[in-house]
């Protein structure tokens, strides 16, 4: 599978705003399905990442020469000694097969896109996952994964993760003056790294029950 890892169904469902249990049509089924399939076989995923030390001040985020105000970021990373930046992108194949797709079939054009959407998360998961435990092997301890466009963190600090990363050699992944990525399907992010253990999930502090109380949290 070129991809690496499995699509989650669920998730394209939940992409599609398909949430709980929901009937959906075997047409819409099969074209979930067949999307699915397609991707899992033909994506061609890359990522790029590197570890920087980190210092948090205040709301003020500093790693390499960089230095961001960030109340929501300066909060998800305090306490962290270290951080991860990557980027990763599931490839080309997804638009252009959405775009194949949007000629013929809106519906299944529609499967795509949110197809793409969960093979990139799922892409970041693994990848995600492969950071947290090479780190927590040295001591450290992975926060969630946060990305400039969430909270207060300005999507125009993505430049600081292409020039830092060099993400377009690295990855092929381009980034058009209004900030956006091409292949539409890629994701920049940072992981911040602690000594001290907290019960983190994966999916995030808007998923994890500790959210409220915790000091961590970057939902305030
Ligand atoms: S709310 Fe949960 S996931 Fe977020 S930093 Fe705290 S323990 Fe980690």
């Amino acid at each position: 599978m070129p991809l690496g890892v499995k699509i989650p169904e669920k998730e394209v469902r939940r992409y599609m705003g398909l949430r709980g249990p929901v009937d959906i049509s075997p047409d819409t089924d099969a074209m979930i399905k067949k999307a699915i399939n397609a991707l899992e076989k033909d994506c061609s995923p890359k990522h790029v990442s590197r570890a920087f030390p980190v210092t948090v001040e205040g709301n003020e985020v500093r790693f390499a020469d960089v230095v961001i105000e960030s109340r929501s970021l300066a909060r998800n990373l305090a306490g962290c000694t270290q951080c991860v930046l990557f980027a990763a992108t599931a490839g080309p194949f997804c638009d252009m097969l959405v775009k194949r797709a949007s000629v013929t079939s809106s519906a299944y054009a529609s499967c795509c896109q949110a197809a793409g959407a969960a093979a990139i998360e799922a892409y970041c998961d693994l990848i995600n996952d492969k950071i947290k435990d090479e780190y927590e092997a040295k001591g450290l301890f992975a926060r969630p994964r946060f990305s400039p466009g969430y909270g207060d963190l300005p999507l125009e600090n993505q430049k600081d993760w292409f020039r830092l990363l060099d993400i377009t050699r690295n990855t092929g992944i381009e980034l058009t003056g209004s900030l956006l990525m091409v292949p539409t399907k890629s994701v920049t992010a940072i992981i911040g790294l602690s000594p001290d253990r907290l019960p983190c999930v994966r999916q995030g502090c808007e998923s994890c029950t500790m959210s409220a109380a915790c000091t961590f949290s970057r939902k305030e």
